[in-house]
């Protein structure tokens, strides 16, 4: 299974803010949607950096109730890890792993495509390994 898989199913909806974005208010945001992160974008189509609830939680243990008046530019990651949709399900777990992070946006020649969220990895993972026991139980039974 590869990333264009998850897509397809999930859709490219990808949230994003602006760097002036308050701390506030991408937590509002976070909470409203029941999402971990939001990407940060530059003039509508540069990716800038990206801010997961992670990100809150530093700058709320660093600056207390004040972290909530800073903005997404003095908060996200600017180096954001990105992968291709024609990459595999393996793949991507091996890079969030490493990473230590659970976001990917989907890049592909530039063009943000969607995003995928450690969760969406787990699921299309789990629904292979259940196709994979079936085809194995059915050879099985057929034999
Ligand atoms: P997460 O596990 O996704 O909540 O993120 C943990 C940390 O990694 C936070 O500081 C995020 O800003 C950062 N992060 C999340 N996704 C990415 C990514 N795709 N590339 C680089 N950093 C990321």
């Amino acid at each position: 299974m590869f990333v264009s898989d998850i897509l397809s199913r999930k859709g490219g909806l990808v949230y994003t803010v602006t760097p002036g974005t308050t701390v506030a208010q991408i937590a509002q945001q976070l909470g409203a949607r029941r999402i971990g992160s939001v990407l940060v974008m530059e003039d509508t189509d540069k990716v800038a950096g990206i801010v997961s609830e992670r990100d809150l939680v530093c700058a709320v243990s660093r600056h207390g109730t004040a972290a909530l008046d800073l903005e997404a530019r003095q908060v996200m990651t600017r180096d954001v890890v990105t992968c291709h949709p024609d990459d595999s399900i393996d793949q991507v777990m091996q890079t969030m792993t490493t990473g230590r992070f659970r976001h990917l946006p989907v890049v592909d020649r530039g063009e943000l495509l969607g995003l995928v969220s450690i969760g969406d990895v787990v699921k299309a993972r789990l629904e292979e390994a259940r196709h994979e026991s079936d085809a194995l139980r059915a050879y099985i039974v057929a034999g």
